[in-house]
């Protein structure tokens, strides 16, 4: 016969830690540590498998349920010596909930089950307290009736609030005995007539109503979206606890309270919580009462730690504190209840803890020998490294939010808000605390985003221009914030009927994406030797390269300071804007006379040559990436009237005409346009110029640093394997010619982004004409989609919400789709060439999920923006370590 119920507590432990996929997270920790001697309250788990089964079968539970149930109550009974509903000696029960994993949106807890208007007076009694006993009652009704009967808790609450003042009490404790009676029928009364029907008063018909609530709870709407977004399939089902109760809140010699093994905010091996004398659980969750502290090194002066209140329990809670986290090998949230001065342990987790405080735990555990190097990796979330290298908000400010937008790129900034560019570099220059507000940035902002603490805009998602370029920066960003209306006429921006205007604070969180009125105080990063130690850790173990995407002499360095090995993308279009260039730029496009244009090119060849060699100094041998021009051609071209006059002087022409020329650029759809290599088959000296100052720089940097430079070339926005044979074709020639002016030899690869579909699909032949690949994810997930990069702001968030996508597909790659692609182009492209060199420069190279993927699917390296590659080291550690246990366990 299945078994549907196992026991727990007293001697008859059924159930162990590893059982958690039947017994749920709670019921398998509550038996493992009854196993383990440890005071747990004796109860019984019922079976997530129940769950399944009463879904499957129409909301019925197993004919043998009920059985099993009332012997494991029985067993209970037995080891308390009470008895379930017995006028005498009453025993009463909590109910909880408990998954595989914490899940928020179910229900909680029920405690003090199993009372009535007999058994109220048989704890009276057994207690000697009849206050205890009415107010146990009482918050049983309350709880009872809004966890399973769904009375709206507020009703319960103003009831007690209106007897307090009509009775002139201010504290719950100063209520009495007969007072809580008079509560009690009161609150019978909101029962019936907000649920319609009767408190139950047998307890087996509140057993077994509390029961059929947590089951019921388990397929809410709430817990439903939760699963959705949390990939957390509906059959695993969720199991129930019972469990006796012992009580908190029977005197002086009585206390609850919540520890954690370690400071859960800085990891510090102290031991750390607070507890509450004569309370029961809900009290201190509930901050009716200021809790104490649990250690005299804690306490300030005034307070009552544990330590001295209660020495003998808080002796016997430290002795916990050792065997649990011995015994699970990680910190550990503990729920506690001392009755009548003996300790009862009522619950155990891994805590939750900070990103500071999960690196020093890992690496302090490691060194105790407590876990292995390896463990000591997994145990710190990659992404959360990220709260570690930002400024973030101080916890404690007060804050008033504006609105909300994408988190884009994370850490938190303040300043005043400007909405150009130049009064960005401006401002900043004379010292100002900006932040860049746009309803869209394109690469003409990068010097006022250079300048700002961080950037705002409006429209775009996670890799619209303005995600992309902060991220690389570092910047703060939140990107897409739609409810924002900005007037740059009026210097303005809008929310509702909030407006703030140029020159007035705001501050982002670029974590989270929330945008708030004035200054909000941020704490600076302060990275720990814990922090190196955990990336030595991480680099002996992980397969992937990591590079980073840097086309700035600061980018490289700080890429290089984070542990970078190499650069796997510069973007030389960001090299076009400089002040002493974009008029060059300019004239290169505008000008239909062939030698007016190549003087213009040749003009832009110094400061390329310059922009190279000072990238290749910096990485010192390691391999650079650089990418021939990409973006379309308007993109560089003049907005303002004097911009458009000063290229027509420079080239001798009517301010008209340029406008014209301007116009004829224009394109409907850019993104799919004159733009990559297309624009290097039809205009191939600016890609010529870019080889030529490529190699120069290279032959000189390998010169002066008497090192081997190799430079790789990389050509963008290929779909045919005819586009990249021409390409490549032209680039070597000029190359054979550079290297014959120069009298030398150098070693190059030339290789091309995969990020279109057509590319990714016909890898086989492009890998004919290519040294290396380099997946373009944030292109190819744009065009396999069908989904504009620079639009899906304004509806991606509600795909998400809504479960449409479980998430956004820039941030995390689309396994299925484009993840599918690139596995494909990974087959093919190595089906020719079984040595291709293979990398991934899209914004999912800093996600740790993507990694993951990346790691499996084969790839050689990684290479994200400078900020992220500490997550990426860390992340490419994790999947390696992942994928040697998924093959020990198939070995
Ligand atoms: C890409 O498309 O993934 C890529 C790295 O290129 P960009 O973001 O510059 O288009
Ligand atoms: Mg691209």
């Amino acid at each position: 016969m299945t078994k549907w119920v196992y026991s727990f507590g007293k001697g008859l432990n059924e159930g162990r830690a590893d059982m958690r996929n039947l017994l749920g997270g709670k019921g398998a920790n509550l038996a493992e540590m009854a196993a383990n001697g440890l005071p747990v309250p004796p109860g019984f788990t019922i079976t997530t498998e129940v769950c399944s089964a009463f879904y499957e079968n129409g909301r019925k539970y197993p004919d043998a349920l009920q059985a099993q149930v009332a012997e494991a109550l029985h067993r209970v009974e037995q080891s308390m010596g009470l008895r379930f509903g017995d006028a005498d000696a009453p025993l009463l029960v909590s109910v909880r909930s408990g998954a595989r994993v914490s899940m928020p949106g179910m229900m909680d807890t029920v405690l003090n089950l199993g009372l009535n208007d007999e058994t109220v007076e048989g704890l009276a009694r057994s207690s000697g307290d009849a206050r205890f006993a009415w107010d146990s009652y009482r918050r049983f009704i309350q709880m009872y009736g809004s966890v399973v009967m769904g009375v709206p808790h507020h009703h319960f609450e103003d009831t007690l609030e209106q007897f307090k003042r009509a009775n002139r009490v201010e504290d719950d404790t100063a209520i009495t005995a007969d007072q809580w009676r008079a509560i009690v029928v009161d609150y019978r009364h909101i029962i019936s007539t907000h649920a319609g029907s009767e408190f139950p008063t047998n307890p087996h018909d509140q057993l077994w109503g509390a029961i059929g609530a947590v089951f019921g709870s388990w397929m809410n709407p709430r817990a439903n979206t939760y699963r959705k977004l949390h990939e957390i399939p509906a059959s695993w089902g969720t199991a129930v606890n019972v469990q006796s109760m012992v009580f908190g809140n029977m005197g002086d010699d009585c206390a609850t309270g919540v520890c954690f093994t370690r400071d859960p905010s800085t990891g510090e091996n102290i031991f750390y919580g607070e507890y509450l004398i004569n309370a029961q659980g809900e009290d201190v969750v509930a901050s009716i009462r200021t809790p104490q502290p649990m250690a005299c090194a804690r306490a300030e002066a005034g307070q009552h730690p544990m330590e001295t209140t209660l020495p003998e329990a808080y002796a016997e809670l430290l002795r916990v504190r050792s065997v649990l986290e011995t015994h699970y090998k990680d910190m550990q949230d503990i729920e506690f209840t001392v009755q009548r001065n003996v300790l009862y342990i009522l619950q155990t987790r891994n805590g939750k803890r900070t990103a500071a405080a999960a690196l020093k735990i890992a690496i302090d555990m490691a060194r105790e020998g407590l876990i292995t190097q390896e463990e000591a990796i997994q145990r710190v979330p990659a992404a959360s490294l990220d709260q570690l290298l930002h400024p973030t908000l101080d916890p404690k400010a007060e804050r008033v939010q504006l609105t909300r937008g994408l988190p884009a790129s994370p850490g938190a900034a303040a300043g005043a808000v400007v909405f150009t560019a130049e009064e960005c570099e401006a401002r900043a220059a004379k010292g100002e605390d900006v932040i860049l507000v746009r309803i869209e940035t394109s690469p003409e902002d990068v010097h006022g985003m250079h300048a700002a603490r961080g950037v705002l805009t409006t429209r775009g998602g996670m890799t619209s221009h303005a995600a992309v370029v902060a991220r690389g920066m570092g910047r703060v960003c939140v990107a897409g914030a739609g409810s924002i209306h900005v007037d740059y006429a009026a210097g303005t921006m809008t929310v509702g009927t909030h407006t703030v205007a140029q020159g007035e604070w705001i501050t982002l969180d670029g974590g989270t994406g929330a945008v708030y009125l004035g200054r909000v105080p941020t704490i600076e990063p302060a990275l720990s030797d814990d922090f190196n130690t955990l990336m030595g850790w991480a680099d002996a173990v992980r397969r992937l390269g990591v590079r980073a995407n840097a086309e700035t002499p600061d980018d490289a360095r700080t890429a290089r300071r984070f542990g970078a090995e190499g650069i796997g993308l510069a973007r030389t279009e960001h090299m076009f804007f400089g002040p002493d260039r974009i008029g060059f730029v300019r004239q290169m496009i505008i000008a239909d006379d062939e030698s007016v244009r190549q003087k213009a090119i040749a003009a832009l060849l110094p400061f390329q040559r310059d922009d190279f060699a000072s990238l290749f100094r910096i990485m010192a041998g390691l391999p650079v990436t650089v990418r021939l021009l990409d973006p379309p051609l308007h993109e560089f071209l003049p907005h303002a009237e004097a911009e458009m006059a000063e290229v027509a002087n420079a080239l001798g022409k009517s301010v008209d005409d340029v406008r014209a020329r301007c116009a004829a650029l224009a394109e409907t759809n850019p993104m799919l346009g004159h733009r990559g290599c297309r624009l290097g088959l039809t205009s191939p000296e600016i890609y010529a110029m870019q080889v030529r100052a490529l190699i120069q720089a290279a032959v000189m940097v390998e010169k002066e640093l008497g090192k081997p430079i190799r430079p790789e070339i990389m050509i963008p926005l290929v779909a045919t394997q005819a586009e990249l044979a021409t390409t490549r074709r032209a680039a070597e020639d000029e190359i054979a010619r550079v290297l014959k002016e120069e009298g030398t030899n150098l070693n190059y690869y030339i290789g091309t982004m995969i990020e279109l579909p057509r590319a990714a699909l016909q890898a086989d032949r492009i890998a004919e004409y290519a040294d290396f690949f380099s997946f373009g994810t944030n292109d190819l997930t744009q065009t396999t989609f069908g989904l504009s990069r620079d639009d899906a702001g304004s509806f991606l968030p509600y795909y998400v919400d809504h479960g449409l996508l479980p998430r956004d597909p820039f941030v995390s790659i689309d396994r299925d789709g484009a993840g599918a692609l690139v596995r494909l182009g990974v087959e093919r492209g190595r089906q020719t060439c079984p040595d291709l060199k293979l990398g991934i420069c899209g914004e999912h190279g800093g996600d740790p999920d993507s990694i993951a993927f990346f790691d499996e699917v084969g790839l050689d390296y990684v290479s994200c923006s400078p900020f992220r590659v500490p997550v990426a080291r860390l992340a490419a550690a994790q999947a390696a370590l992942a994928t040697r246990q998924k093959a020990g366990q198939t070995a």
